[in-house]
């Protein structure tokens, strides 16, 4: 791979008041590669560790993340400008993640002896989790610790060292992550758990560099960019990218229970959540009760960075302009705001935007925005609500509100992951796999399928004895076995016409 220019320094700035918090060097593609190597070393060491000794050393990085509980939430709320109180909440959530998949790993990933079936009851067989080596983390700056810590805690869990490409806006939290695990754990090698920094040259050196499988999170545009980098090397990738929540509102639903659920996911972390709530879908019977609802609701909400703000600023400055122009375009396209509009941009906040019969093709319901607006249409049926909210390309989480049916039109969805009468419930349950169809990614974080993602399946099968004149893997086979197994062949697969 070619290195790529970038600047040899990057500055994280707080987004409220655009001041320095502090500039970090930037890793080339060599320090990149030295990563992996010293991350390659450590893996020997790591790789080989009980999974109750690799418990011991994740739940003192908890120990110590907890005590060091202000300076992280205090940093997350300087680099993304979250109110610290949504810092805490990640730190909260992802200690739980990180509980369960040192709890858990031995369970899911311990050696498994599975049926021969009679053709091979010579044999015995296994089947054992054996850890990758070096996984790479590529992050985003919406949830700088809770994200990443995603993989980052199930892959160390399941004996893999990582190294982590924080992004670029939330460098200092990816760094003090990684700190924190070497203090507390400082018997450990070098390079169980290590960053390097940058922009995005620095992930696509480390998509490139030999490690043996890349767990993204970020767009969905960069996601391509990693998968069609990573064929080149054939290096497994996990995307999580982004979404356009739906939220299925039925008749029967308890309404101030689903404006107030639906108020918080649309724009707590100002909407900059991939399982925002994005496009709401009510049944014609409850809209106008719910809409009336949900703005009482939204009224006071409040943007800002002091005590009480709801939610903070908008982390990027480049994010105001795709919110103005997707509120723009709903309004171009027949949408009418009944809270807000095109004057809650007002940067770098946005103020709460509720938009109704916005048009299905507008890009405010069909792009993910990202921003704290929502879009509310009016359903005849739920037949309607499912077939609107499967029309979008992405398909991460969802919600449906029901006192009655809220299972039933849930597994209708096209969705990795679906809240019944609340929002971003699943989120919160390590044991639930975490994840995205189509546009929203490929693969599994959190539950037994994000501890199994950063494993691969070793088959071990063991011919305990032979049976002289039977053997079906050798040229002593003879004419008398063959017929039988023909016999045996039309009598066990041969019957069911
Ligand atoms: P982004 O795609 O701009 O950047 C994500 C990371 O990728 C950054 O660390 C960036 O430096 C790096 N990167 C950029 N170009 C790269 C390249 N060519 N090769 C390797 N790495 C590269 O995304 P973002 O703006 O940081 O995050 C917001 C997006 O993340 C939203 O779309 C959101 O929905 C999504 N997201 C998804 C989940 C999920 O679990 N599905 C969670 C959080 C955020």
């Amino acid at each position: 791979m070619s290195a790529i220019a970038q600047p040899e320094t990057l500055t994280s700035t707080d987004p409220a008041t655009g001041a320095a918090l502090a500039t970090y060097r930037v890793d080339s593609e060599a320090a990149v590669r030295a990563a992996i190597a010293t991350a390659r070393a450590a893996a020997a060491t790591w790789g080989e560790l009980s999974f109750d000794v690799r418990s011991k050393h994740l739940r003192r990085w908890s120990s110590l993340l907890v005590a060091k509980s202000d300076e992280l939430c205090d940093l997350i709320h300087a680099e993304t400008g979250k109110p610290r109180a949504d810092a805490f909440l990640e730190l909260l959530l992802a200690l739980e993640h990180t509980a369960w998949a040192a709890k858990n790993a031995a369970r899911v990933l311990r050696p498994k002896k599975v049926r021969t079936g009679a053709l091979m009851a010579n044999f015995s067989a296994v089947v054992e989790q054996r850890p990758l080596g070096v996984v790479g983390v590529i992050g985003p700056w919406n949830y700088p610790l809770y994200t990443p810590n995603g993989s980052i805690a199930y892959a160390l869990a399941a004996g893999n060292t990582v190294v982590f490409k924080p992004s670029e806006y939330t460098t200092g939290v990816g760094n003090l992550l990684a700190a924190t695990f070497a203090e507390a754990n400082p018997e450990l090698p070098e390079g169980v758990f290590a960053t390097v920094n940058g922009y995005g040259a620095t992930g696509a050196a480390l998509v490139g560099g030999g490690v043996d499988k890349i767990a993204f999170t970020g767009s969905t545009r960069t996601g391509k960019r990693i998968m069609a980098a990573a064929a080149d090397t054939l290096t497994p990738v996990l995307l999580e990218c982004g979404g356009k929540d739906a939220v299925i509102v039925a008749a029967d639903a308890d309404l101030a229970a689903a404006a107030d659920a639906v108020a918080f996911g649309a724009t707590s972390n100002s909407g900059q959540t991939c399982i925002g709530v994005e496009r709401v879908y009510v049944h014609r019977s409850v809209a106008e009760q719910f809409l009336a609802e949900l703005t009482t609701v939204l009224q006071s909400v409040r943007p800002g960075t002091g005590q009480g703000a709801s939610y903070g600023p908008m982390t990027l400055p480049s994010q105001l302009a795709v919110v103005r122009r997707h509120i723009e375009d709903a309004l171009a396209h027949g949408g009418k705001a009944v809270l807000g509009g095109l004057d809650s941009v007002r940067a770098p906040y946005v103020d709460p935007v509720v938009l109704v019969d916005v048009d299905e093709s507008s890009t405010a319901v069909c792009e993910e925005t990202f921003g704290p607006t929502i879009t509310v249409s009016t359903v005849d049926s739920i037949d309607d609500a499912v077939r609107l909210a499967n029309t979008s390309g992405y398909g991460l989480g969802s919600a449906v509100f029901s006192r009655r049916y809220g299972r039933t039109i849930a597994r209708r969805l096209r969705v990795g992951a679906t809240s019944v009468n609340s929002v971003a419930g699943f989120a919160a349950i390590p044991a639930l796999p975490f994840g995205g169809v189509g546009d929203s990614g490929i693969g599994r974080i959190h539950g037994d399928a994000g501890l199994l993602e950063f494993s691969r399946a070793h088959s071990i099968a063991v011919q305990r004895f032979s049976i002289p004149g039977a053997e079906l893997l050798s040229y002593r086979r003879t004419e008398r076995t063959l017929r039988l197994l023909e016999t045996i062949v039309r009598l066990v697969h041969g019957r069911a016409r």
